[in-house]
């Protein structure tokens, strides 16, 4: 697909125009307000970079935590580590907190750092356009076009919801809900539900539905390996601790990353510790589920970790209240009044829920970025979407991502790599702006090299050892998982070596000042 070229709408606030009617060129900005692009607008904003605007396309902040708002939503990973180390939350309710709590979190994050007057709601962006000669991003959104020297990508790895290609899902006249836009006028007390998926949203969905349907019929394709989820409420003590004793916190989210960093040579490769999680997760699974036949049902096939591994304490005994009914006959098609598997049988329910996951856009951009002379990203990123370092991807200068191609960490919280993302994209706008670059431009030749390496690396993981999952495109490529520790992978990060790019000067200001230095004089 090549990229359509971005027509210019009504320019951006028309209050805003320079006078004599000329475009307002921002220094930077960012696409989304989820934890990656609030963090980005912290940080440049620290870096000194003012006038930059962040364009959203819901009405409030918050990301996967504004959208996710199904039954039992909650992270899985601690929460002591799931933030920023830079706004750290002394005040978790949890070990594993709830989706409400952390979208409150990321609310507060936008007051503290008084981000509020930074970002545009209701504003999707539509595509991107770099003007060589100007050294200028066109950004056309839904409403008005924008413009700035820098942009960084934040428009979050699992943001688009996708429903599965089964034959007949137009035709269901049920209710349909998909988990990451909870349908909350919908009540489920007493109903027939359906749930398609047994990935880490079903297995919280489900705990929470049984408790008030009538039934719930889970349809599962693969088994996942779960492991127990330790979770209990935070001592107020705690709390009033890490409250006065910030280095107190730190200690203890130092100890949890730690934890999970060793937890890596288990998941990310295939090793003694991987048996070992795999023998903890079938000893959860034995304690849990007694009936042989089910507990073969719920074994998987794969080695942990090549899939994400599931954390949940009442998965298991969710499955098996008398309400709640296993499926593991294939899908045949979605009908009229509910689900017919291939066995021929058909199972009547009044809603279906799709726990059915994300595009994450393994093979092309979520919306088409038109780089230096016209290149196009949704081209050169099919079948393999790659980048340098995750973040700059040579052809489309001034532009950084967060959450790109291979940072996916299959162990450790996503923050924890955002951070590393959000420093190296800061030095990247610093270093245009600083500098007055018209462009800088990684180079092909180091991009090349890096993806050569990350997929070397990648062949030995846990990721690529015959299961099928969301990390892989459909041709096994993997275009999502970083293959290694998340501190190989903050150390990277930390480096930003200017060697690396093309910088190319006489930005768009300098050239703007002395053509009107000319009309002056
Ligand atoms: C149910 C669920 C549970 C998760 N649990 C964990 C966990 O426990 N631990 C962990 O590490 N990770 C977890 N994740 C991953 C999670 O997505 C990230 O940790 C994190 O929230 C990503 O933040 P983000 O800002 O990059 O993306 P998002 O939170 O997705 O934010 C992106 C923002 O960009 C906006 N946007 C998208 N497209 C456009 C556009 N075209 N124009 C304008 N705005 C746009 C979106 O509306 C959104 O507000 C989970 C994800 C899900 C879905």
């Amino acid at each position: 697909m090549s990229a359509p070229t971005l027509k210019p709408t009504r320019d951006e606030r028309p209050g805003s125009r320079r006078r004599g009617g000329k475009r307002r060129v921002h220094s930077a900005l960012i696409i989304g307000a989820g934890f990656s692009g609030l963090g980005t607008a912290i940080k440049l904003s620290e870096a000194g970079v003012e006038d930059l605007v962040i364009l959203e396309r819901a009405d409030r902040v918050g990301g996967t935590w504004r959208d996710n708002t199904y039954p039992g939503a909650a992270c899985d990973i601690p929460s002591l580590l799931y933030s920023f180390s830079f706004a750290r939350n002394p005040n978790w309710s949890r070990a594993y907190s709830p989706s409400g709590e952390i979208c409150r979190h990321i609310e507060d994050l936008v007051d503290r750092f008084d981000l509020r007057r930074l970002i545009h709601f209701d504003t999707t962006v539509l595509g991107l356009e770099f003007d060589r000669p100007t050294g200028v991003w066109t950004v056309a959104t839904d409403g008005r076009t924008y413009h700035a020297r820098t942009v960084v990508i934040a428009s979050g790895p699992l943001s688009d919801s996708s429903f599965p290609d089964i034959r007949g899902i137009d035709d269901y006249t049920g209710h349909k809900i998909h988990s990451s836009r909870w349908d909350h006028d919908y009540d489920i007390a007493g109903k027939h539900v359906a749930v398609i998926g047994t990935g880490a949203s079903a297995v919280q969905i489900i705990p929470e539905l049984v408790k008030t349907a009538a039934s719930v019929k889970v349809f599962q394709r693969t088994p996942g390996w779960v492991m127990p989820r330790l979770d209990w409420s935070t001592p107020g003590p705690a709390r009033a601790l890490f409250e006065k004793l910030p280095a107190v916190q730190d200690a203890a989210r130092t100890a949890l990353y730690l934890g999970h960093e060793v937890a890596a040579t288990g998941l990310v490769w295939d090793s003694p510790v991987t048996t070992l999680i795999q023998r903890i997760a079938a000893a959860h699974l034995r304690l849990q589920v007694k009936d042989p036949w089910l507990r073969r049902q719920l074994t998987p096939d794969f080695r942990a970790g090549c899939k994400r591994m599931l954390m949940s304490s009442d998965y298991y005994p969710a499955l098996q209240r008398p309400n709640c009914k296993l499926i593991t006959w294939p899908i045949a098609r979605i009908s009229q009044d509910g689900i017919r598997t291939s066995d021929a049988v058909e199972h009547r329910v009044d809603c279906i829920v799709f726990a059915t996951g994300y595009n994450v856009h393994l093979d092309g951009p979520p919306y088409p970025i038109t780089g230096l002379d016209g290149r196009s990203l949704a081209d050169e990123w099919v079948g393999h979407a790659e980048a340098y370092k995750s973040a700059s991807v040579s052809g489309y200068p001034n532009l950084f991502f967060t959450t790109g191609p291979n940072s996916g960490p299959g162990h450790n919280s996503l923050l924890v790599y955002v951070e590393g993302q959000i420093d190296y994209a800061v030095r990247g706008v610093t270093t245009v702006l600083e500098r007055d670059l018209r462009y800088l431009d990684v180079r092909a030749e180091v991009q090349r090299r890096y993806n050569e390496r990350i997929q070397r690396r990648l062949r030995r993981t846990t990721w690529m050892s015959g299961c099928s999952s969301w990390y892989l495109t459909k041709d096994g490529y993997n275009a999502s998982m970083y293959p290694g520790f998340a501190t190989q992978y903050r150390r990277q990060m930390g480096e930003f070596r200017l060697r690396d790019y093309h910088l190319v000067g006489g930005a768009a200001g300098t050239a703007d000042r002395a053509r009107r230095r000319t009309e002056a004089g």
